[in-house]
């Protein structure tokens, strides 16, 4: 495919980069690899536009693949991390942020009682698996193909996001006994699950699942699923450990639990509770937090954790997340689907437009997907012709047809305006595509 819609500044940075970083870009699917083109290279972002080098404006549909839940450069966001950084950096001490930030997440989510900060969501699940394995006692994970947990080393097996984007089945680097513990089951099959414990009895130490999957694209837990999970670890004393990094302080207030009620045992967090700064969390039972170092025998530990500057942009990112921010976010999420339906439906396309809350992805099929297997069947080539035409009229899409798009409070009319202009040649170019 040839690309009419040159971008020569960030070409030659994209040149740059390749010399010094491997593949030019610091996590995947940055590269553009999935649609081809040149990755643009971004140099500032206000409300819910980036500016990219090349002096282009686009309404920005990936909001930093989810943290920018209130717009880029938010005043107050900003103005606290001004505040922040004039006292210091960091200290490798305790510090008030920190405590501050832990209170506001249990007092948003009622199953978390304590909590420990770290700097990504990778090291936030790879902390919780170690924990669950530390308290049970058990090897084993269980863990749902399509759905990612960062790049931990035992769920890099039939992970999403961008394993989903190379269609990589696994990848070297991990080794069969630190993968041979992990037990792959495909997503929404509850009688899957209950065989898996059935042939391990005893042996399972948690199951790991997004709360509701945005890596393989959005496919929402089908009804009574993640209570299913819940009640099935219940019974062999296994943990159900809901990943809520990408859905947590997005989804509403409480997140994926704010909607499901289901209570995990361990849930974990990033994105959105740092405010676009390195800041994650994992935390649930005391009675198991309890088993984290310091207080307890399981190690874990981090130079950065609960760095005060980015606890005080997540703190302040958080404090801004009221209901009626929320009322926004899920308004504008709805305007848009409705939109983006109409203009596939208009042009004959198969489509199907996949929600959770705010969250909401394309899939180029008319079936319904309910797991990896199915969001795999679609015509992703459909995608890589709308992303262009897209990007082309200055909207930033997630460059991959398996990942969640998110908008902000900051999507105004005018915002929404620019992508409804967008939204028939880029639907036009979708249905013209050819494999
Ligand atoms: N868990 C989920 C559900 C995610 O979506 C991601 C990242 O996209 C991670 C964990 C890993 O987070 P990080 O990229 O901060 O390591």
């Amino acid at each position: 495919m040839a690309y009419s819609y040159e971008a020569p500044v960030s070409q030659s940075l994209f040149d740059r980069a390749s010399v010094v970083t491997p593949g030019g870009v610091n996590s995947p699917v940055r590269a553009f690899r999935a649609v081809g083109g040149t990755p643009r290279f971004m140099v500032s972002g206000t409300g819910p536009y980036l500016t990219d080098a090349d002096g282009r404006e686009y309404v920005d549909l990936v909001c930093s693949w989810g943290p920018m839940i209130l717009g880029h450069s938010h005043p107050e966001v900003i103005a606290a991390v001004q505040e922040a950084v004039s006292r210091g950096t960091s200290f490798g001490t305790p510090g008030e942020g920190e405590v501050a930030l832990a209170e506001e997440i249990v007092a948003r989510i009622e199953p978390v009682e304590q909590v420990r900060l770290v700097s990504s969501g990778t090291e936030a699940t790879m902390s919780a698996i170690r924990l669950a394995r530390g308290f049970t006692g058990r090897a084993k994970v269980v863990k749902f193909a399509g759905c990612y947990h960062g790049h931990v080393d035992a769920l890099l097996a039939a992970a999403g996001s961008g394993l989903a984007t190379f269609g990589l089945p696994d990848t070297p680097g991990v080794t069969g006994a630190t993968a041979g513990d992990t037990v792959v089951l495909p997503y929404n099959d509850l009688e899957a699950v209950r065989a898996a414990f059935a042939a391990h009895p005893g042996e399972i130490a948690c199951v790991i699942t997004e709360a509701s999957p945005g890596n393989m694209g959005v496919v929402p837990p089908a009804e009574g699923f993640n209570a299913g999970l819940k009640e099935l670890c219940a019974a062999d004393g296994a943990l159900y450990i809901s990943d809520e990094v990408m859905t947590g302080f997005r989804t509403s207030k409480a997140g994926w639990y704010g909607i499901d009620g289901v209570r995990p045992d361990l849930m974990t967090f990033g994105k959105v509770m740092g405010g676009g700064f390195p800041a994650a969390a994992f935390g649930g039972r005391a009675d198991v937090m309890a088993h984290l170092a310091p207080a307890g025998p399981v190690y874990q530990a981090g130079t950065l954790s609960g760095n005060p500057v980015a606890t005080a942009a997540g703190l302040a990112q958080l404090r801004l997340l009221d209901d009626a921010a929320y009322a926004k976010i899920d308004a504008v999420s709805a305007e848009l689907r409705s939109l983006v339906g109409d203009a596939f439906t208009k042009e004959g396309v198969a489509h199907t437009v996949s929600s959770a809350s705010n969250m909401f992805s394309v899939f180029f099929t008319d079936r319904p997907v309910r797991n990896y297997d199915d969001a795999k069947k679609q015509e992703a080539f459909r995608f890589t012709a709308f992303f262009h035409s897209m990007l082309e009229q200055g909207v930033y899409l997630p460059p991959s047809a398996f990942e969640s798009w998110f908008v902000s409070t900051a999507h105004d009319e005018r915002a929404i305006e620019r992508i409804a202009a967008a939204l028939p040649a880029a639907a036009r170019a979708a249905s013209e595509a050819t494999a």
